[in-house]
């Protein structure tokens, strides 16, 4: 098959920085679109891949799945698309279509294993895929989302994997008017958590473990905000209906099972590398639920991107060059970013 050489940022080990790399995008089958990137969000699972904290990481990688661009070509049978359209990519580029989750509108869960963008086999073009840190990517029309013409692009780079992760457990779960809705941690997804909860008509309370958090976590939306690390603080919290835990590393979740109410869930969407301890009787005292949840189907990503211009939410965003991209991983690494970077993929040193 042909393909088009393009730049990406990437690296061959989790200790090499992310430098310029040339990669292959296939040429064009029927159904697929290209698109030229101009934004690309930072998610806490690009530095998990890239750290290789699951394992599973193929070097070199090339993260990145929060996609938006223009499309710049389109396949002989794609109607879904025009040159020139705004469109965005997330996490997932491919699934077998036929099972019963593909046909529920949840490749996430595809028996067959679904196609992410980034380090998974690349079953057209061989090799394994790269992501959204790219000049160009080529995609099937099917995978790729339609943003609004009048959206701040930037700024709703974060939906495409922050917003969905965060929208599909909230609607699963029933977030809504009269539910008590906890979101642990305020960082990408946790901040997208928090508007997309209130928007949906929920009592919003946010747990943070950092005390500068705080204030604009009421700007955020949250109508309760918790410092997590004050015993003080926790005891006062109670009957939750439904928790999302967004912590990216090892923590305590008992605590958090302790203040669901009868018959409430916890539901995980941040992945620390390593296992969480719950203990029985806080699971087993009130019928409690311990869960999790993997990003969104396709149809829901659409869904929760119109929700969004819908409620006027996007993220808080900082902005940055693409040769800024490894300061920004050594910040996210050490908590210190409010609450998404997202590259100018047409900035200095693409
Ligand atoms: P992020 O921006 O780094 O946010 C994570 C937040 O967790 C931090 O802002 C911090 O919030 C809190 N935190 C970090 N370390 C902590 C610790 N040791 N103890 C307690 N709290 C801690 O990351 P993100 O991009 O939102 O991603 C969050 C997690 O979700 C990652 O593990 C990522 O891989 C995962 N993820 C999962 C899915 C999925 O489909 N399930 C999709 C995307 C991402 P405070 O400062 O407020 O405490
Ligand atoms: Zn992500």
């Amino acid at each position: 098959m042909k393909t088009k050489t393009v730049k990406a940022y990437g690296t061959e080990s989790a200790k090499t920085p992310l430098h310029p790399l040339d990669i292959q995008r296939r040429s064009l089958l029927p159904n697929d679109v290209e698109i030229d990137i101009l934004y690309c969000g930072i998610c806490h699972s690009d530095l998990h891949s890239i750290h290789n904290d699951w394992g599973g990481t193929t070097y070199p990688i090339v993260p990145g799945h929060e996609i938006v661009g223009r499309i710049t070509k389109i396949g002989t049978e794609v109607t879904k698309f025009k040159v020139g359209n705004l469109a965005g990519v997330g996490c997932i580029v491919g699934s077998c279509g036929h099972c019963e989750h593909c046909h529920e509108g949840e490749e996430q869960y595809c028996d067959e294993g679904w196609t992410v963008v980034f380090n998974a086999p690349d079953k057209i073009l061989g090799g394994q895929t790269y992501g959204g840190f790219s000049q160009a990517i080529v995609a099937d029309a099917n995978y790729v989302l339609k943003l609004p013409a009048t959206i701040d692009l930037a700024a709703s780079a974060p939906i495409l994997c922050a917003g969905i992760t965060v929208y599909s457990p909230l609607k699963h779960w029933n977030a809504g008017p009269g539910k008590k809705v906890g979101i642990v941690g305020i960082g990408g997804l946790g901040h997208m958590a928090i508007k997309i909860a209130k928007a949906m008509g929920a009592h919003v309370t946010v747990f943070t473990t950092s005390p500068a958090k705080m204030e604009t976590a009421k700007e955020l939306g949250a109508d309760v905000a918790v410092l997590s690390t004050d015993a003080g603080q926790m005891a006062t919290q109670s009957k939750f209906d439904l928790i999302l835990d967004t912590v990216s590393a090892r923590h305590d979740v008992n605590m958090y099972l302790n203040i669901l109410k009868v018959d409430g869930s916890i539901v995980l969407v941040g992945l620390p590398n390593e296992p969480l301890e719950v203990g029985v009787f806080n699971v087993v005292n009130g019928r409690k639920s311990f869960s999790g949840s993997n990003i969104g189907g396709i149809a829901e990503a659409q869904e929760v991107i119109d929700f969004c211009a819908e409620h006027g939410i996007t993220a808080q965003i900082e902005l940055i060059r693409i040769n800024q991209i490894n300061e920004a991983f050594r910040r996210l690494e050490k908590n210190d970013v409010k609450y998404r970077f997202v590259i100018d993929m047409k900035s200095e040193g693409m």
